[in-house]
Order: structure tokens, then C-alpha cells, then sequence
């Protein structure tokens, strides 16, 4: 293995859907997917696409992402930053978020140049950078001392600690708000001071707003790249998984100006070329469907961070009620829960993983039948410990598994 991918370690998701498969935990509330339907126009816009009568959409659509989707994408962004997106020159489809991560970062990051990671980090930036031959930084969000419950605005960046990783090595920041795990939405006040060091160091910005119609109560979902002077170095991610409930449908796009996208093309057209044809067809058609109930409460965009949030709150009052400290999440689907007042119930000795949350979350799966997922895989190797007192808990799951995780967890404790 070329010695950039480091040791080849399985990743926590190949290790911890094995260990799924392996245990059948009676609820898994490890990795980030919806256990019950998408909304029924989005498949049916994919059930009804003729592809018996219409043979070209059984073919190769075009490589930068099929018409129908990218100017679907353009309409709903739009007024969203504040500009016409040029359908065709400022929008790339890609084979889920992932893939746009993977051609925003091998398009930009050349050996020898730094990218600014905030921890805890969605975890494929790590090898991503790695194999374009950067380097990343870290920074670890830290939680305030609340004295008690703990909010995911109590996460902070030291915005010292930010400015003296910049220098002139520096390439990208790769941000993520809504934030996985900690479901932290950063605040104006955030993203500007971000964005005033990305721009004293001429520094890109690679915003993941995969969760971006996943935000609960006051909070606001800012695109970062509709501050001031942050167009021009902004590449921003999103989702039709995450958008529509339908992970399996591995459909992401990357948007910015053109001279940025170039870039990405680039990796695109020679890696992946081209996406699935009919599913790009019906997330263009489901698109289509919600354009025409925008801002309504019908809008799908509305009506899953309502039906997120009681989902949120009852999970978040049965891990209190079991012993668990969560913090409680402004955005996204995931609740990062410390366990440590926990620790004397369970015996770790028989797990050999390195870190305790590994050893925490495999005896937790196999004593209390609920899988979850270790936070220390979302830390650089020096960082670890810092996640290794928490577990990540999945909400975006039907009310009947989160009433057995319930029951589960008052049986095992
Ligand atoms: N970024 C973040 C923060 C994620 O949680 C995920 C997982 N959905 C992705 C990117 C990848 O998304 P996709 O499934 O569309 O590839
Ligand atoms: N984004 C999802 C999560 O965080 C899925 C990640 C994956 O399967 N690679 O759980």
C-alpha cells in the first residue's frame, strides 16, 4: 500500500456495519441513514422514470451532471446565496458527497500544502487530503464547562488556536455545518471569523453542508459562502442522500464559481465521468416536486426538521434517564453522548480495541443490543483521546426502534 493511505485500517464504517451484520444488534443506531421511507413523490419520481420507453435515460447522461438535475439545483440554490448559479459552469453531480469531497480535494490540494481540519471531522477528509499529498491540521472543537447539559453551540473554536494554523502552506479549510457529530450550526459570528482568516491568507474554503435542511429551533443554516468575499474561494457540498432520506441513492454535488469547478471537472471527468442516469432524473424530478411547495410547511426542507426534533428531544431524554451525558444537537441527525458516568456498569476488559470508545461501543452493542459509533474515529491520531469518552447515537430512526432503545437501556442499566 503506497505509504500516503497510511496503514490501510479498515474505516469505522467498514468495521462497523460488519459488526452489525455480525452482532444483529436489536437497534443500530451506528451509521447515519433513515430506518423507514423516503417521502413517497421521491420514489415514485424514480419508480415512474420510463426507462422501458425512453432508451437514452438507460445511457450516459452528461459527465458534469445530467440537465434536468443541475438546473433543478441552480433554481433551488439561487436565491439561497444570493446569485444565479450558472447550471453548467458553476455545478458539478458527483457519485454521492463523498465523490465531491474526493474532486474538490484531489482538484486542489497539491503535495506539500496544508488543509485546516476542525475535530471532530467526518472522516474520510483525513485520507483524502493525505492521498493528494497535503497535509492536514487539526483543531478540535472544545466543549465549554457548562457545569451540566451541554448544547452543541457549547463546542467552540479557539479562534487563536485557528489563526496560528494559517500561514503560507495553507491551501483549504474544510468546515462542516451542520456539523457530524456534534450537530453544531455555526453562527455568523463563526463563519466570519473564519472567513476573514480564509481571506487575510488567500486560503479556499470546502463548506460540507450535507445537513443543511436538518436545523432545529432559533438556529439558521448560513452558507458561507454568501458572506462577504467568500464567493470566489467557496466550494460548497451537498447531498440528495441526506435531502431526501435516500442514502442509497449516492447522488452529491459541489457548487462555486467556475474557475474553482474547473478543478474538480477535472478529477471528475477522468476518475467517474459520468453519474447514474435515472437516479439523477429523479432527484432533478424531485426537485421539481418540492420547487413547486417551497417555503410551505408541506416543503419537505420544513417538515423533517419537525419531525426530527421530537425524535431528538426523546432520544436526548432517554440517554439522561440511563446515565449518559448528551450534547444536545442544533442540526443534523447524530447526538454525541458522553458515557463516562457510566464507565463502573461495564466491564471493557474483554475488548481489545485501542481506544475505549471502541471497546465502550462493541460491549454497549453486545450487552445492551444498541450499536453506535466510537467519535474517537472522527479525531487525528494525537486527538483521539478526546473522543474517546463519548459515543455517536443516530436519531433519524423510526419512533418504534428509538422507544426499544429505550426499553433496552433501562433493562441494561
Ligand atoms: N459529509 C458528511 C458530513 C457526511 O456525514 C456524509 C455522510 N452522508 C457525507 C459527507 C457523504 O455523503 P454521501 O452519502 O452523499 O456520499
Ligand atoms: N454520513 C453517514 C454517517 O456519518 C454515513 C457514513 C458512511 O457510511 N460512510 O453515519
Amino acid at each position: 500500500l503506497p505509504a500516503r493511505y497510511g496503514a490501510g485500517e479498515k474505516s469505522v464504517w467498514v468495521e462497523y456495519i460488519q459488526l452489525a451484520a455480525d452482532y444483529k444488534p436489536a437497534v443500530n443506531l451506528g451509521q447515519g441513514f433513515p430506518d423507514y421511507h423516503a417521502p413517497e413523490h421521491v420514489t415514485k419520481a424514480l419508480s415512474e422514470i420510463p426507462v422501458g420507453d425512453n432508451p437514452l435515460l438507460n445511457q450516459y447522461t452528461r459527465g458534469f451532471g445530467h440537465p434536468r438535475l443541475v438546473q433543478n439545483l441552480a433554481k433551488i440554490y439561487s436565491p439561497l446565496i444570493g446569485r444565479e448559479l450558472d447550471p453548467f459552469n458553476e455545478i458539478l453531480v458527483t457519485s454521492g458527497a463523498y465523490e465531491a469531497l474526493f474532486s474538490a480535494i484531489l482538484g486542489h490540494v497539491d503535495e506539500g500544502d496544508e488543509v485546516i481540519v476542525i475535530e471532530p471531522f467526518f472522516d474520510c477528509y483525513d485520507f483524502m487530503i493525505r492521498s493528494a499529498g497535503g497535509t492536514p491540521k487539526f483543531i478540535a472543537l472544545k466543549p465549554k464547562s457548562t457545569g451540566g447539559q451541554l448544547r452543541s453551540a457549547d463546542w467552540i473554536l479557539n479562534e487563536q488556536e485557528l489563526s496560528s494554523l494559517f500561514n503560507s502552506r495553507t491551501k483549504m479549510l474544510i468546515l462542516n455545518t451542520p456539523h457530524n457529530p456534534l450537530g453544531k450550526v455555526f453562527t455568523a459570528q463563526e463563519l466570519e471569523t473564519i472567513a476573514n482568516l480564509c481571506k487575510k491568507h488567500n486560503v479556499l474554503c470546502l463548506s460540507d453542508e450535507v445537513y443543511e435542511w436538518m436545523v432545529y429551533e432559533s438556529n439558521k443554516h448560513i452558507r458561507i459562502a454568501t458572506l462577504p468575499g467568500m464567493w470566489e474561494r467557496t466550494i460548497t457540498i451537498g447531498s440528495a442522500g441526506k435531502t431526501f432520506s435516500v442514502t442509497g441513492w449516492k447522488t452529491g454535488w459541489a457548487y462555486g464559481p467556475a474557475n474553482l469547478m474547473k478543478n474538480l471537472q477535472v478529477v471528475h471527468q477522468n476518475c467517474v465521468y459520468t453519474c447514474c442516469t435515472p437516479v439523477q432524473e429523479a432527484v432533478a424530478r424531485s426537485f421539481e416536486f418540492e420547487l413547486a411547495r417551497i417555503n410551505t410547511p408541506e416543503s419537505y426542507f420544513v417538515s423533517l426538521a419537525k419531525e426530527l426534533i421530537s425524535k431528538r428531544d426523546y432520544l436526548v431524554k432517554v440517554l439522561r434517564e440511563n446515565g449518559f451525558n448528551p450534547t444536545v444537537p442544533d442540526g443534523g441527525y447524530f447526538i454525541v453522548a458522553d458515557w463516562s458516568n457510566l464507565a463502573k456498569k461495564i466491564d471493557l476488559t474483554s475488548e481489545t480495541d485501542k481506544y475505549k470508545d471502541y471497546r465502550f461501543t462493541k460491549k454497549f452493542a453486545k450487552e445492551a443490543g444498541v450499536l453506535t459509533i466510537p467519535p474517537s474515529a472522527f479525531y487525528s491520531e494525537e486527538h483521539k483521546h478526546l473522543g474517546e469518552n463519548f459515543a455517536r447515537f443516530c436519531f433519524i430512526k423510526k419512533d418504534e426502534n428509538l422507544s426499544l432503545t429505550e426499553k433496552l437501556l433501562k433493562e441494561w442499566n
